[in-house]
């Protein structure tokens, strides 16, 4: 199943879909936390309001999570490769562990909606495509084998990131939690679609040419021990989205380094969830 954030009449409800094109309105749902909270639905209500994809406005399905978006660094090989490249201080090193931070939303936008520029405090823009994990319930204490059970879903973020701001702090979350650096969408799709762990096609194309191409398979940290070893130290709620990492192919990774600038078409893909497409801001 499909979730989607729809804006209808000026209004946000949330709808499934099976097939991502007629969208079925659930309004016994305040928003998508409370979908998830409710485990999803299993089959679409009988009763329930038909709306075309293409006359709606997608929003990101979770539009204002509840709280900041976890996130993995440096979780492919290659874009490990990439980035020591870019900056030793900030990228190189022996990394024993998964590096954990964190991303501020105020505000998630989804598909179609731009991507603020900030010419002045940003010169260098960049896009990372990645799989966003949606927790289903409250996960403390995962055990490896429990893992699947705590997953809504999979959706697709993309991780924009102010690489001066991200090197010049020495931390990253400035960098990457400015409003509007949190894309998200098109849907969520459930768990139940896919293989566990996910093995998808990922991709990013800016202006049609193609940036990054990897699989979700490649992750160096996985998902299970990502939720085992976090959730043995906090409570992951409900709701909770966790960007598992990018693959080579970003802008700083080029050579020589290429950032987005305003007018840019970024496209992140991921195969069985769809493309969350934005525009940096004229
Ligand atoms: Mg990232």
């Amino acid at each position: 199943m499909r979730f989607y954030t729809v804006l209808i009449n000026s209004e946000e409800k949330v709808a499934a879909s099976l097939d991502g094109k007629t969208l079925y309105v659930l309004d016994e749902f305040k928003d998508m936390n409370a979908l998830i909270a409710a485990g999803g639905v299993q089959a679409i209500p009988k009763d329930a309001r038909k709306v075309n994809a293409e006359t709606v406005k997608l929003l990101s399905p979770i539009p204002r999570p509840q709280q900041d978006v976890l996130c993995l660094g440096i979780n492919y090989t290659a874009h490990a490769e990439e980035a020591e490249r870019f900056s030793k201080e900030s990228f190189g090193g022996e990394r024993p562990y998964p590096i954990f931070f964190s991303k501020r939303v105020c505000y998630s936008q989804g598909t179609d909606a731009p991507i603020p520029a900030y010419t002045g405090l940003v010169d260098s823009l960049d896009y990372e495509c990645e799989l966003g994990v949606v927790i289903g319930k409250d996960a403390k204490n995962v055990k490896r084998e429990d893992v699947q059970d705590y997953i809504f879903g999979y959706t697709i973020v993309n991780d924009v990131s102010a690489r001066n701001l991200q090197t010049r702090h020495k931390q990253w979350y400035f960098g990457k939690s400015l409003d509007g650096f949190t894309p998200m969408g098109p849907c969520i799709v459930s768990a139940d679609e896919f293989a566990f762990p996910p093995k998808q096609m990922i991709a990013c194309r800016v202006n049609g040419e193609v940036r990054q191409d990897s699989s979700t398979g490649n992750l160096i940290t996985g998902i299970v021990d990502i939720i085992a070893m976090l959730s043995e130290g906090m409570t992951l709620k409900a709701g909770t989205v966790i960007a598992t990492g990018t693959p080579a192919g970003v802008g700083m990774g080029m050579k020589p380094p290429t950032f987005l600038k305003p007018g840019d078409v970024v496209e992140c893909e991921i195969e069985g969830i769809g493309v969350l497409r934005n525009c940096v801001e004229e």
